[in-house]
């Protein structure tokens, strides 16, 4: 009774279509789908990373070549910048050397100096300071309005000293507005230009300040006077503009974001492209100042000069999300003072135009891939139908949408060993409709295939879902049970034979048939699919013989 309640239970036997089959085509689909998208997207993806990669490390190598360029032309330009000073203080050493110029006579050395600063624009003033205190100096009143000169005479060779001052229009031209200037008390001796050249009796270069007199930025360059013993008799001092640097520099085609700067090892900035508005102003005020990239407030610059000073040889760096190249070149301009002209650039300059156009490119590359998806999700599906279609046709039987004998062979080997190794038992009924030769011979091959079709839906019916039904051939059935017994299955397969008593219905002919089946049940003997089959047709037989519409079991036969 037990057996029955568990039957009546599982009632809902799989659909009337088998389920193996489909599912394995749809795998297969799914697999071929995703194989279909992921391939051409990796493809792209590779092909474009390689791509931007390749095409980027060329384009940087040129920004690195362009950024050294402009870092040597700058260099360049401010040898030849610092040259002219050199060589105008060297020939007025020289001249000095040679005794074309006295230097007791302060009227011929400011007539050359004057004719010296008319001829230099860059030049801010010179000067020339004798070892006893006695200074001339002479400057531009007005750079750009060319409104004359100041000259600026210490007199100590009497002891006392005594300071004139007066004007001139243009260096040929009269002494105007001379006075005497009692309050001051300049002492050249006491200056850094001097000071140095005196000391290293040879050229040297200040660091960038703001010229007092002139209020404007620039460096002075001086060089020794010296007497035949090595003595020094006076100083040669240049200031030199250095505004025209920073002009020079801004005018530099690097890049749009690209600039360049000098600066001393200290930071001090000699000159910068874009910045030269600061230095004027910077050099304007009362507090004139020269401006130290360290403590500026221009972080780009800043952190430039620290990459170049220590970043252990790094050519670039990042900041605020953005990368720079930067190259610098050190050069000395007098013994042990480096000037460092340093070029940088923000990378998007030279990458934008290029990413773009892979920007674009990739959005052409998933176009192409979602179209080809899309088409190939149709191909497959269109395609794909037939395939399925027939794979089911290979497992099923046609008449009566069951399995068929290829399948049950397939399964009920898997069936066995699985049973085997859950050490679960497993029966096989072998199924025969009684006397179905008859039903063919009174009613018609058509009429017997309906009965054959609604006998299967009866049987499918009873059976429990873990149940395998497959049409063996003709009218002969097999279902295998697991987790039954011999005497468990035979009880089941006689319940069902019980319960599906009924004549068929076809048309308006009621046809009586009933079926033989023989059990057996997986054992240390009995352990194969064909050994299965065997006892199990063995069996059967023997329903037949005894009569017909009962089940035998392969035990009761041996
Ligand atoms: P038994 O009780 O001894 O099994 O008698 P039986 O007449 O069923 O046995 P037999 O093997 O002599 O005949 C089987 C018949 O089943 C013969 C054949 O006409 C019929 N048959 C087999 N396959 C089909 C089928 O697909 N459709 C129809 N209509 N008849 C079939
Ligand atoms: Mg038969
Ligand atoms: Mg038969």
């Amino acid at each position: 009774m037990a057996l029955d309640r568990q039957h009546n239970k599982s009632y809902s036997i799989d659909s009337e279509r088998p389920r193996a089959p489909e599912k394995t085509a749809k795998n297969v689909r799914r697999y071929l789908l995703i194989l279909l998208v992921i391939l051409p997207v990796l493809v792209i993806i590779g092909l474009q990373w390689y791509s931007v990669y390749s095409n980027e490390k060329v384009l940087l190598q040129q920004a690195r070549l362009i950024l050294n360029n402009a870092t040597t032309e700058s260099q360049r330009h401010t040898e030849r910048f610092l040259n002219k000073a050199i060589v105008q203080a060297q020939v007025g050493v020289a001249l000095a050397n040679a005794s074309a110029i006295n230097v007791e006579n302060f009227e011929q050395i400011e007539a050359h100096l004057l004719v010296l600063l008319e001829h230099y624009p860059e030049f801010a003033g010179l000067s020339f300071a004798r070892a006893d205190g006695s200074y001339l100096y002479v400057s531009r009143d007005d750079k750009s309005a060319q409104s004359g000169f100041s000259v600026k005479y210490i007199d100590a060779s009497q002891g006392a000293k005594q300071t004139m001052l007066w004007r001139r229009h243009s260096a040929l031209a009269d002494k105007h507005e001379e006075r005497i200037d009692e309050a001051d008390n300049f002492d050249p001796r006491k200056r850094g230009w001097y000071v140095n050249a005196a000391l290293q009796k040879q050229l040297v270069w200040t660091d960038p300040y703001v010229f007092f007199t002139v209020k404007r930025f620039g460096v002075t360059s001086s060089v020794p006077l010296l007497s035949a013993q090595g003595e020094v008799i006076g100083v040669v001092g240049i200031d030199l503009e250095l505004a025209e640097l920073s002009e020079f520099l801004s005018e530099l085609q690097i890049s749009q974001s690209g600039s360049s700067f000098i600066v001393t090892d200290d930071g001090v900035l000699v000159g910068s492209s874009g910045m030269a508005d600061e230095f004027r102003s910077a050099a304007s005020n009362d507090e004139a100042y020269a401006i130290n990239v360290v403590y500026s407030d221009y972080p780009v610059p800043k952190a430039a000069f620290q990459t170049v000073f220590s970043g252990q040889g790094k050519s670039s760096f990042s900041i605020d999300g953005k990368n720079y190249l930067v190259d610098s070149m050190r050069v000395e301009i007098s013994t042990g003072k480096h000037w460092s002209i340093v070029t940088y650039a923000d990378q998007n300059d030279f990458l934008s135009a290029i990413r773009e156009n892979e920007q674009k490119k990739l959005w052409l590359a998933i176009a192409a891939v979602i179209l080809s998806i899309l088409l190939g999700g149709l191909l497959t599906n269109t395609a794909w139908r037939p395939v399925v279609a027939l794979e089911g046709h290979a497992n099923t039987d046609v008449l009566t949408g069951i399995y068929n004998r290829r399948f049950l062979q397939a399964r009920a080997e898997e069936l066995i060993e699985r049973a085997v190794k859950h050490e679960r038992p497993l029966s096989l009924a072998f199924l025969d409709l009684d006397r179905f030769k008859l039903v063919n011979d009174t009613h018609g091959h058509d009429v017997g295939d309906e009965v054959l079709k609604n006998f299967v839906d009866r049987i499918k019916n009873q059976l429990r879902s873990i149940d395998l039904f497959a049409r063996f051939g003709g009218e002969e059935f097999v279902v295998m049970l697991p987790n039954l017994d011999e005497t468990d299955a035979a009880l089941a397969i006689d319940n069902i034979r019980k319960a599906i008593h009924q004549p068929y219905q076809i048309d308006d002919l009621s046809i009586n048939v009933n079926f033989s089946a023989g059990v057996a049940t997986l054992n240390s003997e009995k352990n194969s699919y064909a050994a299965l089959l065997k006892a199990a047709d063995r069996a059967l037989y023997n329903a037949k013989e005894s009569g017909r519409n009962q089940v035998v079991t392969a035990s009761e036969v041996t």
